[in-house]
């Protein structure tokens, strides 16, 4: 068979397996399987493939139809220009997750902050990346998940990036103020859990989703928490689940923060809050 017959019939088999993303999935996979950037791909479309190659490609394209994420068959994913290892075991670096990470850049740039805690950090895309665009003295990334510690090493090493990783269940292993928290906490309520797409429900971890019965606990911990480790008038940056603006804002000023903005992502939808002591 030629190229182009496998990676089209491997599409077929994804759309079957209801990826929507058949067609830029099955072409992945074909780079990724052969070490081939895509140019090469599109001018080797007509050639035969040998049997080494094949196997290789259908065993990834089979895990595909399982469901596995395609990152955690890559090993790899974007987020904001930078590649970051990916592992099963540890949540994906998501797009939305972008605007984030660029509200907290503006806050730290336009205060030159150089203290930053990114707790609950799992591959480490957020305060690595923080660490990567600003000038900070002091980057302190933590996680309660041994697998996420050991990723975020990882993909600091890679990057380049001098820090601290923290095994650490919230503020117990932390030391010291902040000029700016900022954290992704699990935030799906638990009963939405089942009812996500098998990548997330079935390959995901738990841990890094489920925020409880009303998704909010990790907010009310570390709003209740912060201010032991933030400088005066130091920030606090959470992303948040898109109908969780108005809760989690009520949890930021019961618990002193000012100036509480909720911000939207690419897609209009609510995904952060700010606000500062
Ligand atoms: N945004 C993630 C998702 O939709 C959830 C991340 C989280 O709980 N912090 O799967």
């Amino acid at each position: 068979m030629t190229v182009r017959e496998i990676i089209e019939n491997a599409e077929h088999k994804m759309a079957e397996a209801g990826i929507e993303e058949s067609y830029y999935d099955s072409r992945a996979l074909w780079e990724y399987a052969t070490g081939q950037d895509r140019i090469a791909m599109l001018l080797n479309m007509n050639e035969q493939v040998d049997d080494g190659i094949y196997s290789r490609y259908m065993n990834f394209v089979h895990r595909r139809c399982d469901r596995t994420p395609l990152q955690y068959i890559t090993g790899i994913q974007n987020f904001m220009g930078l590649d970051f290892l990916t592992a099963p075991g540890v949540l994906i670096p998501r797009y939305d997750t972008e605007t984030v990470v660029s509200s907290a850049i503006d806050i730290i740039k336009k205060k030159k902050y150089t203290s930053v805690l990114d707790m609950c950090c799992g591959s480490g895309c957020i305060g690595l990346t923080i660490g990567h665009e600003c000038n900070i003295n002091r980057l302190v990334l933590g996680d309660i998940s041994g697998q996420a510690v050991s990723l975020t090493e990882k993909n600091a090493d890679r990057l380049d990036i001098v820090c601290n990783i923290v095994e650490t269940d919230m503020f117990s292993g932390i030391d010291g103020r902040f000029d700016l928290i900022i954290s992704n906490p699990p935030y799906i309520r638990s009963d939405v859990i089942p009812t996500l797409m098998p990548e997330v429900k079935d390959h995901e971890p738990k841990l890094a989703l489920d925020g409880s019965a009303d998704g909010l606990v990790f907010y009310r911990r570390i709003s209740a928490d912060a201010a032991d480790y933030l400088n005066a008038g130091g920030y606090l940056v959470y992303e948040i689940g898109n109908d969780q603006g108005d809760e989690v804002s009520a949890i930021m000023r019961k618990n002193g923060f000012s100036d509480v903005t909720v911000l939207k992502d690419l897609n209009n939808n609510d995904r952060a809050v700010t606000g500062h002591l």
